[in-house]
C-alpha cells in the first residue's frame, strides 16, 4: 500500500510473553508494515518498540493512535493511579510495568490498552468470524487459557477485567487424580485444560495423542463446560476458540458437551448450529488485528 492523503495510519502491538509483534495498519484493517521483538526486560523491549514506531513515522507519516493487546493481568481502571500498567504478572521483570503510559508519553500518542484476548475478540468482531454479530467470546487454548468477551463493540471490563480461564469446573470421571497445573488454583480450568496442563498430565501435547486416547473426551468436556459457562454468564452470539492446543475434531465434541451441561435450559436454536463454536476467522492474526481495532477505539478509553 502507498500513502495517500485520505488514509489514516494506526500503531498496533500484540504484546506477548515471548514476543512483541508491532504493526502499522489502517482503519480498513490492512496491516502495511510489521516487526517483532523478543520479550526481554521492559526497558529493552519498550525501547525497541518505541524506535520501531518512530522509524515507521518517517515512512507512513504521523500515527493517529496506538492499540495494545497485552498479556496481564492489567490495570484497566481509568481512576486507578496505575491505570495502563501490567500488574502482578508471573513474567519475570514485568511486574508493575507502566506499559501504556510509557509508550504513550514517548510516542506522544493516545493509547488504548486491553488484554490480548479482549483485543482478539474485538478484532474478530470487526474483521473476523464475528463481523455480522454484536457479541462474541474469544477463547485461546495455548500454554495458558484465556477468554475475552465483547458486547456491542466494547470489551467487557469492570473492577479490572475478567479472568475466565481460572474458573473451577467439574472433574471429568476419567480424570480423577491429576492435581492440575495452575500455580494459583491447581485444578482450575487452565490448570486442567491448557497446553501446559495436558503435557504435565500425559507427557505430550494433545496433537500427539492417539485418536482413541481418553484425553480427547476429557479436553472436550472441560472446554464444553467453559462454553456452557460463557453462555450462561455472557450470552455471546458466537464462541471462537483458537490457540495451539485446538484441533479440528474438538469443535463438535466441545459443542456436544456444552449442550450436555446446559441440559436443555438454554433453548436458543443458534447454540446448536454448526458455527456456534468455531475457529477464529482471522486465524493467527486475531491478536494483531485486535490491537489495531483497539487503536481505532482511541478516544473512548485512552491512556495518554
Ligand atoms: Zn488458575
Amino acid at each position: 500500500m502507498t500513502q495517500d492523503t485520505e488514509t489514516r495510519f494506526f500503531g498496533a502491538i500484540e504484546a506477548g510473553g515471548t514476543k512483541f509483534l508491532c504493526a502499522i495498519g489502517t482503519d480498513a484493517g490492512d496491516i502495511v508494515d510489521e516487526a517483532r521483538f523478543e520479550t526481554r526486560m521492559p526497558e529493552t523491549t519498550l525501547a525497541e518498540v518505541r524506535d520501531y514506531f518512530e522509524t515507521s513515522r518517517r515512512k507512513w507519516g504521523s500515527l493517529t493512535a496506538l492499540g495494545i493487546g497485552a498479556f496481564g493481568p492489567l490495570d484497566l481502571n481509568p481512576s486507578s493511579p496505575t491505570f495502563g500498567f501490567i500488574t502482578r504478572t508471573p513474567k519475570a521483570g514485568w511486574q508493575h510495568t507502566d506499559l501504556a503510559g510509557t509508550l504513550g508519553r514517548e510516542l506522544r500518542l493516545p493509547v488504548v490498552l486491553d488484554t490480548d484476548v479482549n483485543a482478539a475478540a474485538l478484532g474478530e468482531l470487526r474483521w473476523g468470524a464475528g463481523q455480522t454479530l454484536d457479541s462474541v467470546a474469544y477463547v485461546t487454548v495455548g500454554t495458558g487459557l484465556g477468554v475475552g468477551v465483547v458486547h456491542h463493540g466494547r470489551p467487557v471490563h469492570g473492577l479490572m477485567h475478567p479472568e475466565i480461564g481460572h474458573v473451577s469446573v467439574r472433574r471429568h470421571p476419567s480424570d480423577p487424580s491429576f492435581a492440575g497445573a495452575c500455580p494459583f488454583h491447581g485444578d482450575c480450568l487452565e490448570g486442567l485444560a491448557a497446553g501446559s496442563a495436558l503435557v504435565a498430565r500425559t507427557g505430550r501435547p494433545l496433537s500427539e495423542a492417539p485418536p482413541d486416547d481418553p484425553i480427547w473426551a476429557i479436553e472436550a468436556d472441560y472446554l464444553g463446560q467453559l462454553c456452557a459457562l460463557l453462555l450462561l454468564c455472557h450470552s455471546p452470539q458466537r464462541i471462537l476458540i483458537g490457540g495451539g492446543v485446538m484441533q479440528a475434531r474438538l469443535y463438535p465434541d466441545i459443542q456436544a458437551r456444552m449442550l450436555y451441561w446446559l441440559n436443555g435450559y438454554v433453548s436458543a436454536p443458534a447454540i446448536a448450529a454448526p458455527n456456534y463454536i468455531t475457529a477464529p476467522g482471522l486465524n493467527t492474526r486475531s491478536g494483531i488485528k485486535g490491537a489495531l481495532s483497539l487503536a481505532l477505539c482511541a478516544g473512548s478509553a485512552s491512556v495518554t
